[in-house]
């Protein structure tokens, strides 16, 4: 800067003495000033114009201050050109690493248009790429559940969705999972997974297990007979009688297990079934006290009813018998002699509730997200002093599924629990769709 100043401060002098030895001082001078600004004027368009294609020209002779600013756009420049290359790099690489992936990723605008997919997506869905760019998702994927899907995702911004599993129209053999979040603010990203193999083993699983399930029935059945004739010979040797006692108590046990299985396994053979019987909530409860007040007795709990009495559900009525007794006989068998339990039934304009809550043992926070699969147990002396089988709560899971409801478990160890069966009231139809106000 200093260097520009005296560079000026010299030329202005030169022209001073120039004006001096002509009689023109002050016009030599001013004449001076308008060519070193003429002169600004066309180096700072110089500038302008190697700014704008600094990436092809190579940076002019200059001097003074206007050599450093050249140099500090050069140096941004070329800071700038290495963080663009990385970033292509990472781009190209991240491309690559979704497209490797076995998913189906395609990537739509607020207006439903594909802006990319990668290569599976041909495999799992027939989208191409770049071929459908632009195209309408919703005119090549046409299931009602997968665009209900895609909604969602539209107006709960970053909020994950649960996701549909849907059989493709073409093949019936296929079975595509499909999961959409918000990726940016105008973007939306489609994960399809085709989940045939996994839907096909978990199928072959339950089978298995309802088949071994059924071929026990019969044999257990006659090996309990036996066991039940022989407790009950008054001529049986002293030896035999607690063996024997044993065997009763077991075959028992087995019998409610082959029975919870068989069971389980005929609800997840009909998952699609939806049942639609009106179900009174009301009677219901009251039966299922009924076959509990011995046990009610036995440990002297108090029981409290909040039962709101003109509600009845669409549903199935041995699968929620099966399901709300199973919730009250655990909440007397998991609470110590005197407790309380408080059953409610009751609605709000989201939903009817039926709900179990116990003064007992409670659950510890570790345990509560496992709770409902098959034989997970917290305490298995416990249960199985209860007579329980490990099945129950995986029971009410798979009847609330097909009854579109939900189990929502509040539990606190040594405080108590809670179990609520949540069916949710069709918002979207503005219906009481699975709820029914009795007249
Ligand atoms: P079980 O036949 O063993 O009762 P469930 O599937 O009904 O099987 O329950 C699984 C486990 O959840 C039980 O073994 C018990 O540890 C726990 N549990 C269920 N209900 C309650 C409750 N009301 N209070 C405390 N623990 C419970």
């Amino acid at each position: 800067m200093q260097h520009d100043i005296w560079k000026f401060i010299g030329l202005v002098l030169v022209a001073a003495l120039f004006g001096y030895t002509v009689g023109h001082v002050l016009l030599c001078m001013l004449l001076a000033c308008l060519g070193i600004i003429a002169w600004q004027i066309y180096r700072l368009d110089t500038l302008y114009k190697w700014v704008e294609n600094s990436k092809h020209n190579p940076m002019p002779e200059v001097s003074g201050q206007l050599y450093n600013v050249y140099r500090s756009i050069n140096r941004t420049n070329a800071k700038n050109a290495k963080r663009k290359r990385q970033l292509s790099a990472y781009l190209t690489e991240f491309r690559k690493a979704v497209g490797a992936l076995p998913d189906a990723i395609i990537l739509i605008d607020d207006n439903g248009k594909i802006e990319w997919a990668n290569k599976n997506a041909n495999k799992v869905l027939g989208i191409r790429w770049p071929e459908d760019n632009n195209v309408r998702f919703g005119d090549l994927i046409r299931y009602p559940e997968v665009n209900a899907l895609l909604k969602q995702a539209n107006s709960k911004k970053g909020s994950p969705n649960q996701g549909v599993v849907v059989t493709s129209m073409s093949n019936n053999e296929q079975v595509i999972s499909f999961k959409c979040v918000r990726y940016t603010n105008k973007l939306r990203m489609i994960i399809a997974r085709d989940v045939s193999r996994l839907i096909k083993v978990n199928q072959m699983h339950s089978d298995f297990v309802a088949n071994v399930s059924h071929e026990l029935k019969t044999p257990l059945t006659v090996l309990k007979g036996y066991v039940e004739i022989l407790s009950d010979n008054p001529e049986l040797p002293a030896t035999f009688v607690k063996p024997i006692e044993q065997m009763k108590v077991q075959s028992v046990r087995m019998e409610l297990i082959v029975g919870d299985l068989l069971y389980l396994a005929k609800l997840e053979d009909t998952a699609n079934i939806k049942p639609n019987e009106q179900v009174d909530i009301t009677n219901l409860v009251n039966t299922i006290i009924e076959a509990v007040q011995p046990l009610i007795e036995e440990k002297r709990h108090t029981l409290e009813l909040d039962i709101d009495y003109s509600l009845t559900l669409a549903g199935a009525q041995t699968e929620l018998h099966s399901a709300f007794s199973n919730l009250i006989t655990n909440a007397i068998n998991y609470t110590p002699a005197n407790g309380v339990i408080h059953i409610r039934w009751k609605s709000s304009p989201e939903a009817a509730i039926f709900s179990v809550t116990d003064n007992g043992f409670g659950v510890a926070a570790q345990h509560l997200e496992r709770l409902t699969q098959r034989f997970y147990r917290v305490d298995n002396d416990r249960s199985r002093e209860g007579g329980g089988t490990g099945l129950g709560l995986a029971i009410v899971k798979h009847v609330l599924q097909r009854h579109n409801a939900d189990l929502e478990i509040i539990s606190e160890e040594g405080e108590g629990s809670t179990f609520k069966c949540v069916f949710p009231i069709d918002q979207d139809a503005q219906t009481l769709n699975s709820i029914d106000a009795a007249s």
